[in-house]
């Protein structure tokens, strides 16, 4: 058997593989195996709403009232993010929001800070 890698994600140790991807339980989280390999040096770019290149740890304010999926709460404009984390997928940036807690952001909705 061989050593599945921890979640990326929440750093589970608890996934297994589903065909071509890993899975992790805890979190939900899937990725594939590919991508697992090549995340030490990918070269992918995200970049804000102005074109300004964000990377892991940065600070970005929110640049327009986004609602929160399966609640009331809405992130107003001008709401900090700090120490983000850079993600695959739709929602690009994970982050923590004072009084709000862990989410995820769309990169063309925010400014770096
Ligand atoms: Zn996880």
């Amino acid at each position: 058997m061989s050593t599945l890698p921890n979640c990326p994600k929440c750093s589970s140790e608890y996934t297994y593989e589903d065909g071509t991807m890993y899975v992790c339980p805890e979190c939900a989280h899937e990725w594939g195996k590919d991508a697992a390999a090549e995340s030490a040096d990918n070269n992918r770019v995200v970049r804000d709403a102005y074109g300004n290149v964000l990377n892991d740890g940065d600070t970005v304010t929110v640049i327009k009232d986004l609602k929160i999926k399966g609640s009331s709460a809405v992130v107003k404009v001008g709401t900090k993010a700090r120490n983000i984390r850079l993600v695959e997928g739709d929602h690009d940036i994970d982050c923590k929001i004072d009084g709000i807690g862990a989410m995820q952001l769309k990169s063309e909705f925010v400014k770096k800070a």
